[in-house]
């Protein structure tokens, strides 16, 4: 269902707010997952497109900032 998919992006995105920012501030290490609290974030941003993702649960967020 399209609605459910929407739900989870804002929900990831809610989750992963605090990480965003820090990533956009250019601290893309480091970062602990939110979702499973075990597994390394890999983030990216490259000043267009930002990427996150967990490499334990698989969960991540990618979004671009105009
Ligand atoms: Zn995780």
């Amino acid at each position: 269902m399209q609605e459910d998919d929407q739900e989870q992006d804002v929900d990831a995105l809610k989750t992963f707010e605090p990480i965003i920012q820090e990533v956009i501030a250019g601290r893309t290490e480091g970062h602990k997952c939110p979702f499973c609290r075990e597994g390394d974030l890999e983030c990216t941003f490259d000043g267009l497109n930002l990427k996150i993702v967990c490499k334990n649960c698989g969960k991540f967020f990618e979004g671009m900032l105009a």
